[in-house]
């Protein structure tokens, strides 16, 4: 297993990290607890050090059955992870009572990394009212924490100001070839590299959407490679970023597990052959763009309460990833006013898209797509 060694206060991780958010699940949904443990042992055995879980994981069974793995060997051979819902506080009080639940949960005094979790705008305001970071200090010297970081979805300014604030030891964020300009994105991850502050990375595979890539870029995968799965190519992109400490992956099945292991143990940076073909990648998956909806919501609001990204943004998801059935939960859950089919075609928002998409005529394609 490749490792890398990071930070101010340093820690040896293995590249890749286990995210403990999709354990393997019973009929009731509860977490197949033996099933996990042979994966988190196996893991572990082959090298994994970094277990990542979360309060709310699995409806707040994860931390309890991290727990129940973390009995079983000595607390320092790996690293433990978890993150505070912050959004569950209203105020440090809370802050400090929920962790104490947490370390219960995980059968242990301390945490090597914990995060203030899946931060955006609103979230960071709370956090300011409730005037939490000069708090975050004592719990540091507290020993419960080792590394205070956070873990983030929302815009690039969001997190740049955010960054700022505080001494963050490490910071989390969504990075794949795919989403470089979304979120952090390429500039989040140049920002806190000139910080010198380690990154750990969420959704490498983009939630298992470039684990399993359309034919014509299956194709190219192959010619180059013909064993590297396509989830590995994903994995191998991410992790030829020298300012990242983990590559999280959130693993449901053993495969997963051996998989995984395999990548991290022999994994290189892409050499100027594979970046190619991750770039060729990149633009096949444009080319199956339905309509060029960049999500700027000038369009709206729609006077009839259609979400016209929203319909664009399920239907290229649908195409470019090939992932029509989940689309059309998405387009199923939403209110009707929303969707597609309740357009009158007054033409209100057609001279306000920068893109001229002919949003009318387009909103058919939605309707064919997930209602014929
Ligand atoms: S044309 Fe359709 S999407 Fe556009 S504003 Fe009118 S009802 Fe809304
Ligand atoms: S204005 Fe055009 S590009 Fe922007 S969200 Fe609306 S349809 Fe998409």
């Amino acid at each position: 297993m490749k490792t890398r060694e990071k930070g101010k206060i340093p820690a040896r991780t293995s590249l890749l990290g286990f995210g403990c958010m999709r354990f393997p699940v019973n009929e009731d949904g509860k977490i197949n607890r033996p099933e996990t443990m042979k994966m988190l042992d196996y893991a572990y055995e082959h090298g994994v050090n970094y277990i990542d879980t979360a309060y709310p994981y699995h409806n707040y069974e994860s931390e309890e059955v991290v727990g129940q793995w973390v009995a079983t060997k000595p607390r320092d051979s790996f690293y433990l992870v978890t993150k505070s819902p912050t959004w569950m506080c209203k105020d440090i009080a809370d802050f400090d009572r929920i962790l104490e639940e947490q370390l219960t949960k995980l059968q242990t005094s301390y945490v090597d990394f914990y995060l203030l979790h899946a931060l955006s705008r609103e979230r960071w305001e709370h956090i300011k009212e409730m005037n939490l970071l000069p708090h975050l200090k004592s719990v540091l010297d507290s020993g419960k924490v080792r590394r205070i970081g956070f873990s983030f979805h929302d815009d690039y300014e969001v997190f740049e100001e955010i960054l700022n604030a505080y001494d963050w030891d490490f910071c989390q964020i969504q990075f794949n070839y795919m989403d470089t300009e979304i979120q952090a994105g390429i500039r989040g991850y140049e920002l806190a590299k000139s910080r010198n502050i380690p990154m750990t990375i969420m959704e490498p595979v983009k939630g298992g959407m470039l684990a399993n890539v359309p034919d014509e870029i299956q194709a190219e995968f192959r010619r180059v490679h013909p064993d590297w799965s396509d989830a590995s190519w994903a994995l191998r992109w991410v992790g030829g970023h020298d300012n990242v400490q983990t590559v999280l992956s959130g693993m449901s099945t053993m495969e997963q597990v051996i998989d995984n292991v395999k990548t991290f143990s022999e994994i290189e940076p892409l050499n100027a052959e594979e970046q190619a073909t991750i770039e060729q990648a990149r633009q096949l998956f444009q080319a199956r763009i339905q309509v060029p909806c960049t999500g700027c919501r000038y369009c709206m609001p729609c006077p009839f309460g259609l979400d016209i990204p929203k319909n664009f943004r399920l239907l290229n998801t649908a195409h470019v990833y090939n992932v029509q059935a989940a689309q059309k939960e998405g387009y199923d859950a939403m209110d009707v006013a929303a969707k597609a089919s309740h357009c009158q075609k007054c033409g209100a928002c057609k001279t306000k898209c920068p893109q001229h998409i002919d949003i009318p005529a387009e909103m058919e394609k939605v309707v064919r797509e997930f209602e014929k």
